[in-house]
């Protein structure tokens, strides 16, 4: 027998519908590329994203095209998301700070048909628009008057390419199986692959992340997502937040601690959220002008491992609870939070800092297995560590295009690629990935735990630690320091600081200091050029 309820598709541009109706007057503050602040709101948001439908339509973008973005968070950006959306066209965010070499490959290998660019990339999409074989048109996220001199061809500012079309338009209605966006993996491990999500996994995603002990997210929160919409699918927020009736603050192109300080204070923020490398920038603007945030509350920090110094200056010196999530783009992106459960729950100090370290429990509609190189599953016992495997309807079966061939186990879950932890209460916590965890003598050593305590180092601004070769153990941790702005301290200091809070031989055995440790284009420690520069180092120990 079946169920006798309606056939109501889960399809995205509902989301908007939804926060039109219900949260039409909540706003959407941007700060423009231009430089102003732009202020909207889901009423109006909804109405100009059926116009860039309706135009969209009408110059033929059809159910199952590919349309790429190179744009900052702001309000343009998502009136071309949901515009997409609603006439099953696929948005393809494509991170603008790859290598103009890897975004034309990326925007090539998906066959977009037209791009969408912020006026920051304009001389990126120049610089490849010869080699771009499928794109008929560009249009720059801008108006008339803002449009700059370019050597394009065929190229038109959004605000005059949308007002060609009016707002009279009815979404598409289609299968909720139907691909919806497209991400492609930063590359941080080998050749970008394209996740393409459904509008199906995307509903269900973005329910599952919304809840409270996950984002959390509701009507009185105005929400600003740092956390570029081109990372990771955007973490669920420009769906969990108008899903929700949250109000968004779009940073646009500034991401440095002055101007995300600025907005936080005066749009009244209360839930952020972005890779620690941006946190890393605003705790050191409110240390250095002796700042304080006053209405931010809670602070997703997610993308690489979040240090136990940034959750306790967070919590101890600002007063903002510090949420540690994890996820990969072929998640949706979002795998688990470390939201506190009763057995956590009255934790204070360095008790509760130790199970933040941790990496947290998924959502419902996450399953989380460890198993070692031949796929036994280990015990959850907070010790073992493993092969960390996901299953789930908003986890990729395959990549686009058949890339990287069949990635489920027999069983179809998902290889993470990094090695985890699981306790008793079902707390996940990453020890690696299994590319960078350092085999010493045998036995692995886990390079997020000695970075974590480095950083702990009041003169360390950030920290990496990666395998150098060793004659007799294989591979030794050399740790690569770079210092705070006029800081001094030497090796010894920091290898004081660190010995006894880790087993000794796990200590690094040497210390480097750096002015600069190389990031990807998604803000992490890119540590296959880290490994590059210093693979003819030789060790004091070897
Ligand atoms: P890329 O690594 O290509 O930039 P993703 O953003 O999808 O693409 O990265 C996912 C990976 O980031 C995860 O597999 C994991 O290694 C790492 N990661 C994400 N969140 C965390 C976290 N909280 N702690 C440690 N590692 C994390």
């Amino acid at each position: 027998m079946l169920g006798l309820m309606q056939d109501w598709p889960l399809l995205c541009h509902k989301v908007i519908d939804h926060a039109a109706t219900f949260h039409g007057g909540r706003e959407i503050v941007s700060r423009s590329v231009e430089g102003p602040i732009h202020r909207t709101n889901y009423h109006d948001l909804r109405l100009s994203a059926l116009q860039v439908a309706k135009r969209l339509d009408a110059y033929g973008i059809r159910q199952g095209d590919r349309v790429a973005t190179l744009a900052w968070n702001t309000w343009r950006h998502m009136e071309v998301w949901y515009g997409l959306l609603g006439i099953g066209a696929i948005y393809h965010t494509v991170n603008p700070r790859l290598f103009p070499e890897q975004i034309a490959w990326i925007i090539n290998h998906a066959e977009d048909r037209m791009v969408f660019v912020d006026l920051t990339f304009v001389p990126v999409v120049e610089k490849i628009i010869g080699e771009l074989t499928t794109v008929e048109q560009v249009v720059v996220l801008t108006d008339a008057d803002h449009m700059p001199d370019t050597s394009l061809p065929n190229v038109i500012d959004y605000e005059s390419w949308k007002a060609e079309a009016d707002s009279d338009f009815a979404w598409k209605e289609f299968d909720e199986n139907s691909a919806a966006g497209m991400c492609y993996t930063s590359g941080t491990t080998g050749e970008p692959k394209g996740v393409v999500y459904s509008h199906r996994s995307n509903i269900i995603h973005s329910l599952a992340a919304a809840a409270t002990d996950m984002l959390n997210a509701s009507a009185r929160d105005r929400i600003m997502p740092v956390v570029p919409m081109f990372h990771a699918n955007g973490w669920s927020l420009a769906f969990s937040a108008p899903m929700t009736g949250a109000a968004m603050v779009m940073p646009g192109a500034r991401m440095d601690g002055a101007s995300i300080y600025d907005l936080l204070e005066t749009e009244k923020v209360t839930m952020t959220a972005a890779v620690p490398t941006v946190w890393l920038m605003l705790l050191q603007h409110l240390e250095q002008t002796d700042a304080n945030l006053t209405s931010l509350e809670r602070v997703v920090i997610g993308g690489s491992a979040c240090p136990r110094a940034m959750t306790k200056a967070f919590q101890d010196r600002y007063g903002v609870q510090v949420l540690h999530a994890w996820g990969m783009t072929e998640m949706s992106p979002l795998g688990s939070f470390c939201s506190l459960k009763p057995e956590y729950a009255d934790l204070k100090g360095d008790a509760l800092l130790d199970i933040q370290e941790k990496q947290g429990h998924p959502p419902f509609t996450v399953e989380m297995k460890i198993t070692d190189d031949d796929g036994v599953e280990l015990p959850w016992d907070g010790k073992t560590f493993g092969r960390l495997k996901v299953r789930g309807p908003a986890v990729a079966e395959s990549y686009f295009k058949g890339a990287g061939g069949d990635i489920l186990d027999d069983e179809g879950f998902f290889d993470t690629g990094d090695v985890s932890t699981m306790d008793k209460y079902g707390y996940m916590q990453i020890t690696d990935r299994s590319k960078d965890v350092i085999k010493s003598g045998g036995e692995w050593i886990s390079s997020i735990d000695l970075e974590n305590l480095a950083v702990g180092h009041p003169d360390v601004a950030e920290a990496a630690v990666i395998g150098v070769e060793h004659p007799k153990w294989d591979e030794r941790p050399l740790l690569v320091v770079v210092r705070k702005d006029g800081r001094e301290t030497e090796k010894q200091a920091i290898l004081s600081f660190m010995e006894g809070k880790i087993a000794k031989w796990w200590m690094p055995d040497d210390v480097v200091f750096v002015d600069e440790i190389p990031h990807t284009a998604t803000g992490k420690i890119k540590k296959t050029t880290l490994r590059d520069q210093f693979k003819d180092y030789r060790l004091p120990t070897a």
